[in-house]
């Protein structure tokens, strides 16, 4: 599981999701991603992504 969250706006890129609007397929890793890519909500750099939960304590478990 591969969430990278925009600092910014708050939106999540989900790499099982991909970014389907911006041409990123499904699968795409945050890591893979174009470095022309941004956030498609507010506009920022990946730099302004940061991994899910990176200093946060971890949440119970994802609703399947
Ligand atoms: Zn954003």
């Amino acid at each position: 599981m591969e969430r990278f969250v925009c600092t910014v706006c708050g939106y999540v890129y989900d790499k099982e999701e991909g970014d389907p609007d911006n041409g990123i397929e499904p699968g795409t890793a945050f890591e893979e991603l174009p470095d022309d890519w941004v956030c498609p909500e507010c506009g920022v750099g990946k730099e302004d992504f940061e991994p899910e939960g990176a200093e946060e304590e971890e949440e119970e478990g994802e609703e399947p």
